[in-house]
């Protein structure tokens, strides 16, 4: 907020306009937490956090409305679930892994049963 939105005098850094003593102390501070969440979310997004990045994200666009957050929120969201359907599909390769060989296991136990005395 570079200017006071009721009488646009310059605020030039401070809360209390000189001009119609509106004091924007709170927006500021609403506008400084929305910037540092914005920074936060897009580090954790560059290191792969992503369940933190999320709840960041649902932060900052409580406080600010924003394109770029929303779309960010988005990707995330999209990475979340194709991470876990990867982890679903990896689990079930387990399973038919684990059933094949347990197959095999019988089999190769039933031909040493079929081979003894
Ligand atoms: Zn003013």
């Amino acid at each position: 907020m570079e200017r006071c939105p009721v009488c646009r005098a310059r605020l030039k850094g401070e809360p209390l306009c000189v001009r119609c003593g509106c004091d924007w102390s709170l927006p500021l501070q609403i506008e400084q937490r929305a910037q540092y969440l914005e920074r936060n979310a897009v580090m954790r997004v560059a290191k792969g956090e992503l369940a933190q990045a999320e709840q960041v994200l649902d932060e900052a666009l409580r406080l600010k409305a924003s394109p770029l957050l929303s779309a960010l929120l988005a990707f995330v969201r999209e990475q979340q679930s194709a991470g876990r359907e990867l982890q679903q599909a990896e689990q079930g390769a387990g399973k038919t892994l684990r059933s094949r060989a347990s197959a095999r296991l019988r089999e190769l136990l039933k031909f040493v049963h079929a081979n003894q005395g």
